[in-house]
């Protein structure tokens, strides 16, 4: 709505680090978000059930209770957004949070501009999960489009094939464009529950599709790896003209 000022919704924030918590405050309210705090997990699900935030940030490393446990008993009963702030080190923590239900993670130290991009994604993706209604047939990212209707792939207008599994992995990136994908999902998904550990086939597909979707396939601008952790397919606006 052009020129209308949108109420923000409110985040919990679930973090012992004092200075996170601090910049989290800092940077979230000047962003007009409302926001609510604890540096404790029990407490943390106590203020997910009574005040409803709309979206949770939630620190991995908790004095009382794990992230990964948060995530797993908040799942028993809530579907709000959940997104996991995470050491660098620390990928299984990751896998692990993504795999219990939440919606993606930042690594630390992270910059607001990103988390800011995680949280509206996560909005997004919830908003339209929630409507379930008119889900846009066709995808668009740059140069990319994908005609989910007519199983059809096109990079700057020009069809591009793809195999059938190719286009399975590309589909599922789309359903989750801009959020990361585990690369356990990914396999569970198209080879079945037998294969979650070999990534190995996945980077195959996932190069030849970036030799397909890609400018430079060694500099790839929409299907990102998250090391250790997955595949994130970005999106990226039209430009006008230019
Ligand atoms: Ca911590």
């Amino acid at each position: 709505m052009p020129g209308e000022v949108a109420p923000q919704p409110t985040i919990l924030i679930v973090e012992d680090e004092p200075e996170i918590r601090r910049f989290l405050r800092i940077s979230l309210v000047n962003h007009g978000y409302t926001l609510l705090e604890t540096p404790k997990g029990e407490e943390g699900l106590t203020l997910l059930a009574e005040k409803k935030p709309a979206l949770v940030i939630l620190d991995l490393g908790l004095p009382d209770l794990d992230g990964v446990t948060f995530t797993r008993r908040a799942r028993e009963w809530s579907s709000v957004p959940i997104i996991v702030l995470s050491a660098r080190t620390h990928e299984q923590d990751k896998i692990d949070a993504l795999e219990a239900g939440a919606d993606d993670y930042v690594t630390k130290p992270f910059g607001i501009l990103e988390l800011l991009a995680r949280i509206k994604v996560a909005f997004r993706h919830s908003d339209k999960v929630a409507s379930s209604a008119a889900e846009e047939p066709v995808f668009t990212t740059g140069d990319i489009k994908v005609d989910l209707a007519k199983r059809t792939v096109y990079v700057k207008g020009e069809e591009v094939h793809c195999t059938p599994i190719e286009y399975q992995i590309l589909t599922m990136l789309v359903k989750n464009a801009d959020r990361v994908v585990t690369q356990q999902v990914l396999l569970r998904e198209i080879w079945g529950p037998g294969h979650a550990k070999q990534g190995h086939y996945l980077r195959v597909y996932v190069g030849t599709l970036r030799q397909k979707l890609e400018e430079q396939s060694a500099r790839p601008k929409y299907l990102i790896t998250e090391p250790g952790v997955g595949y994130r397919l970005r999106v990226i606006e039209e430009t006008n003209g230019g």
